[in-house]
């Protein structure tokens, strides 16, 4: 028999405030029933059939994602293949999140959701409430938790507990990202009976860009509880967004991360909102580029090599000032008292 066009609907399962689907990239209609009848339902036989007949017709939509990718010799979730068995289970309980990152947006932030109504943009909506607390999580290897922030949210916290309580913890690792804030005996003590807890700590930049870009975050906190997660957790890795705010000064910011090994930092590119490094001028690039080289450190010549590929691009700097001056007139902050060098981007 000819292998399924891919096998995530058997492996994995993506679920959020908006239902649950096969995995977090497709871009089909979501189940909105019950959570436990999810694996015997209509919807997912439906797709599990369209797998193992290759149905393109219905598949070039819901898996555009990957088959884009894939077009592009760049890689696609399809391809790590396993067994047929459900083992991932991707959970975004809320967008319930103590910050209000300047790349974030109110899907993943109630404090960015909070901030847009009271300003007239958007509506207030009724939520669905994810409930886990019902599902079989016998065969489950790993349970990847999305925020909002995992370590602010009560529901989260009563969710987790039920998977504890109910005996599957021993067997799962616990995967979450955290913004290292909010790092509390509650949260420990749940998230400690799971075999193993698998940490993404984002942050991006220390001290003050830090704290500009990771709004009510304190980085003298932060920094304590980074080495707290990293004693207790099974593994970690840091989360740095490539943005133009927090690189144009990372020369000054860098050495804090040369103490962590090198493949335990993670960079990736920003979305949805302005300022991809692609926004800093050749000439302040070249700048940090020079400061760089002395560091003589592989994380230092890896953001070099970043750098350099990012060709500047006089419309993403255009964007990124229109972004960042408009949240600065929002919420009453000021990018220019940073550093300098704010004023010569952004004049
Ligand atoms: S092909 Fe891609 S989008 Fe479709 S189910 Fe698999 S991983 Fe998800
Ligand atoms: S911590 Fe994460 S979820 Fe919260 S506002 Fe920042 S980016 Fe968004």
């Amino acid at each position: 028999m000819r292998e399924p066009f891919c096998t995530k609907p058997w492996t994995e399962l993506s679920y959020n405030t908006n239902g649950v689907r096969p995995c977090c990239v497709w871009n089909g209609e979501q189940y909105q029933g019950n959570l436990s009848e999810y694996k015997s339902s209509k919807y997912i036989k439906r797709i599990k059939k369209s797998m193992i007949d290759h149905n393109m017709d219905f598949l070039n939509k819901s898996c555009f994602d990957c088959i884009d990718n894939e077009k592009q010799n760049l890689y696609s979730p399809r391809q790590s293949r396993q067994a047929r068995h459900l083992e991932l289970f991707e959970y975004w309980p809320s967008n319930i999140c103590n910050l209000k990152c300047i790349m974030c947006s109110a899907n993943n932030s109630n404090l960015i959701e909070e901030e847009e109504i009271n300003l007239g943009l958007r509506q207030p909506v009724e939520k669905h409430i994810t409930d886990i607390s019902k599902f079989d999580f016998e065969n489950v290897k790993i349970l990847r938790v999305y925020g909002g922030e995992p370590t602010a949210g009560v529901h989260t916290f009563q969710q987790l507990k039920s998977v504890a309580d109910r005996g599957y913890a021993k067997n799962i690792t616990l995967a979450y990202t955290t913004n290292a804030t909010s790092y509390n005996k509650i949260w420990t003590n749940i998230a400690n009976q799971f075999a193993e807890t698998d940490v993404g700590i984002s942050v991006d930049g220390t001290g003050k860009v830090f704290e500009y870009i990771r709004q009510n975050a304190k980085w003298n906190k932060v920094e304590e509880n980074i080495f707290k997660i990293i004693n207790d957790a099974t593994n970690y890795k840091f989360s740095i967004v490539l943005q133009t705010t927090s690189f144009i000064l990372v020369d000054k910011w860098i050495d804090f991360f040369l103490q962590f090994p090198a493949n335990n930092i993670g960079m990736y590119q920003l979305y949805d909102v302005p300022g991809r490094l692609t926004a800093i001028p050749n000439n302040i690039k070249q700048r940090l580029i020079n400061k760089l080289e002395n560091k003589n450190h592989v994380l230092a010549n890896k953001i070099i090599n970043i750098l350099q590929n990012a060709e500047f691009d006089i419309e993403e700097l255009q964007a990124y000032k229109d972004y960042v001056l408009m949240l600065d007139r929002r919420r009453g902050t000021n990018i220019l008292e940073l550093d300098p060098v704010f004023e010569e981007l952004l004049k």
